[in-house]
């Protein structure tokens, strides 16, 4: 789960990571390819794309668990993760070490599946880093506002403890296993981990789960948050609130109740690749344009052409995003 995202706007280059040439290879080891490359903004768009192919993801990614390679990323720009070097005071937060590829699996696994194998950190508190906004400590080393493990043995037999538990898992949970009862599952248990991990999907999840849409939601899910927003863990309770007021990025399509969240997502990315793709213009251009030309390039809006998305199920239009 990624929190307070802040969607990066250069053009992604892709570095695939494996030998086998990209057209050989089905779809899936082509997501997977770009999840293992070092461009941050290639790897948040296959995180994306695996979430919302849970069936096809999850085994691809337990074999990927097995490549314990150290791949740092690069264009992170604001990121706030334990592989940055610096704290901005601002940026999206991975409490992942996902330079780690095999942390970068449990990254996308933890967040498919809504359980807790063990990969995150722990190293970064969102109270700590807004102390330390608000006492103006931006633009500083990451380690002086995170509690950053540098045991790299602890850390290596972390990493594998947890890859464990996900094999064990999945070893035991593969036989009709799907997202949406998997998320059901975690409002159930009695982790706040899991908890939290299901409440922030459905409040920020920028994903696919067959199975939810309005009706499901309000006959099986909602019952459950108003459930925990009684809970003693303080975290999950909050969430539960929010979630039930309403203070959620989730929408459904208004003519058949079909989860709109993943559709927008879509939108969103043509939008910043077409942002992306003006910038580069003006980049290799500003210097050989005629004036008028250069100043119609700087005042195009092409991500303005692009639609809100239609339903998938119906093809209504939705409304403007969330
Ligand atoms: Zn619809």
């Amino acid at each position: 789960m990624t929190g307070l995202l802040v969607l990066p706007f250069l053009g992604a280059s892709v570095t695939l990571a494996a030998e086998v040439p990209e057209d050989s290879r089905s779809p899936i080891e082509n997501v997977i390819g770009a999840f293992s490359s070092s461009d941050w903004t290639t790897v948040d768009e296959a995180r994306i794309e695996l979430e919302s192919h849970p069936s096809e993801a999850v085994p691809a990614l337990i074999t990927l668990l097995g490549r314990d390679e150290h791949v740092p990323l690069q264009n992170t720009m604001a990121l706030i993760y334990p592989g940055a070097k610096k704290f901005y005071g601002h940026g999206g937060i991975v409490d992942y070490d996902i330079d780690w590829l095999s942390v970068r699996a449990g990254w996308a696994l933890e967040a498919i599946t809504f359980e807790s194998f063990g990969f995150k950190e722990q190293a970064i508190d969102e109270s700590k880093l807004l102390a330390a906004v608000l006492e103006g400590h931006r633009d500083r080393p990451l380690d002086e506002v995170a509690d950053l493990q540098c045991d790299s043995g602890l850390k290596t037999r972390l990493r594998s403890d947890a890859a464990t538990r996900a094999k064990t898992w999945w070893q035991a949970s593969s036989g009709g296993w799907t997202r949406f009862q998997g998320l059901l599952d975690a409002l159930r248990s009695d982790d706040p981990v899991r908890q939290s991990f299901a409440i922030g999907w459905l409040r920020y999840g920028d994903t696919r789960c067959d199975g939810l849409n309005r009706d499901t939601y309000e006959q099986r899910v909602r019952p459950e948050i108003e459930c925990l927003a009684e809970s003693k863990d303080k975290g999950v309770s909050t969430q539960a609130k929010l979630l039930l007021e309403g203070k959620a990025l989730r929408s459904y399509c208004r003519r058949c109740g079909y989860d709109l969240s993943h559709a927008y997502t879509l939108v969103q990315q043509q939008r910043r690749r077409a942002t992306a793709k003006r910038n580069a213009a003006i980049r290799e251009t500003q210097y050989v344009l005629a004036p008028e030309h250069l100043k119609e390039l700087y005042e195009s809006r092409p991500w303005r052409d692009i639609r809100p998305p239609r339903c998938a199920k119906c093809g209504e239009e939705a409304g403007p995003a969330p």
